[in-house]
């Protein structure tokens, strides 16, 4: 079953997931390779806060 990665869109097997978030290892390697002064590390941060924030309000409404 192939998944889509949330930060680039693509559908691959290759790929980690977080909470209920799927990464492909590329986009898992742009992070891990990330520097501040890289500017698709912000863009990358914000939509890993917005995965984040997201499953937060789940679980919150869970309980
Ligand atoms: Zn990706």
């Amino acid at each position: 079953m192939e998944n889509n990665c949330i930060l680039c869109s693509c559908q691959t097997k290759q790929g980690i997931k977080i909470l209920e978030s799927f990464i492909c290892t590329k986009c898992v390697d742009l992070v891990s390779k990330a520097e501040v002064e890289n500017p698709n590390y912000k863009d990358i941060l914000f939509k890993m806060k917005k995965i984040w924030a997201e499953d937060d309000k789940g679980q919150a409404a869970k309980n």
